[in-house]
């Protein structure tokens, strides 16, 4: 792809919502988000040590990933950080507990064919890369089978093929892993296979790298998003008001100029956020980040997640309480999901 210079962004200058996007503070140095990337911790030890925390054992198959501009969010020397908390392997990951399993949504069984699957009516997930920013240990896919998934490029034109001839699908979400790992490059070529067909009007993108690594959010996949036929949404997955910043709020500020639509889900965590004042403070965070605040997600009863469980009683307490110092707008849905159901399951 070829670069914006301030030639191609004059060109550029009749797409009115592009050019609100561009007119926004971003850094144009942010294409070097895959260097902070490679640069991310992925050792326990180098985790605690960066944090100022004792050194220990790392137990878990599921490795740590954590980025620079996530691990600046931490708390130094705070061993109960609820970001930390969702990055650090502990003792808890290696045991058994009944009724977590590897595959707790099975979605094995709802493949169409290899990267693509169909859960319900009217949208399709296209799994595009099992690559990750961060490893987030509550992850429903920790042991996905992505080998099996990732589309080879014959698999490419059979998903093109399947989607053109099911006219009932009219939203396809980009999924993963993280879509956005992939390059801007890769993601222009998707969305203009997906614009061919006619009958589809949206792509969702659900993504952790807008909060994790807020430079991802670069001025070509902004123009990407605001150039394409299709209405563009992004779902930020953030849990905890700690995880936003200036930064993380100046890349959805440039996103929802060019006419995304941002909204958010969070999974409700035990001694992250299981807390109806922390919860609220997030939805006003979001909101002032010009995010709605949409699901708040139980946790999938994933092999090796089962300490960040919350009971139903209590996740209902919370949204109670939340119902009832909050705007409508501003209380997220409590959802499960659950195999074979229709939809997302309201608790
Ligand atoms: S970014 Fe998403 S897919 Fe990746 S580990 Fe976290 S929750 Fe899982």
């Amino acid at each position: 792809m070829i670069p914006l210079t301030d030639v191609s962004l004059q060109v550029l200058s009749t797409n009115p919502a592009l050019d609100r996007a561009l007119d926004s503070d971003l850094d144009p140095e942010q294409a070097s988000w895959q260097k902070i990337v490679n640069e991310s911790i992925r050792d326990i030890s180098a985790l605690l040590q960066a944090l100022g925390l004792p050194d220990q054992s790392h137990y878990s198959n599921f490795p740590i990933l954590v980025p620079g501009p996530y691990l600046s969010r931490i708390e130094r020397g705070n061993p109960n950080d609820p970001l930390l908390r969702q990055v650090i392997s502990t003792v808890q990951e290696v045991r058994d507990v009944p009724g977590y399993i590897e595959q707790p949504l099975n979605e094995s069984t709802f493949a169409k064919t290899s990267g693509l699957i169909q859960k319900y009516h009217g949208r399709v997930l296209l799994i595009v890369t099992g690559s990750c920013a961060i490893n987030c240990r509550y992850c429903f896919r920790r042991h996905f089978p992505y080998q099996d998934f990732q589309p080879t490029s014959k698999d490419w034109q059979r998903i093109i093929d399947a989607l053109m001839n099911d006219t009932s699908i009219n939203e396809v979400i980009l999924s993963g892993g993280d879509p956005l790992m992939m390059s801007d490059k890769r993601l222009k070529w998707i969305v203009q296979q997906v614009e061919t067909i006619p009958h589809i009007d949206t792509i969702r993108i659900h993504s952790r790298l807008p909060v994790v690594i807020p430079q991802r959010i670069t001025k070509t996949l902004i123009e990407i998003l605001a150039e394409s036929r299709l209405k563009a949404v992004l779902v930020t997955h953030i849990n905890h008001p700690q995880e936003l910043d200036e930064t993380v709020s100046n890349a959805m500020l440039a996103l929802q100029r060019a006419d995304v639509l941002l909204l958010n889900q969070s999974v409700l965590l035990k001694d992250v956020n299981n807390d109806a004042e922390i919860l609220s403070t997030l939805s006003k965070q979001l909101f002032k980040a010009n995010i709605l605040p949409y699901y708040l997600h139980a946790l999938d009863p994933v092999a090796g997640a089962a300490h960040f469980d919350v009971s139903g009683k209590e996740a209902e307490e919370i949204m109670s309480v939340m119902r009832a110092s909050l705007p409508g707008y501003l209380v997220p849905k409590l959802v499960k999901e659950v195999p074979g159901q229709p939809s997302k399951s309201p608790l």
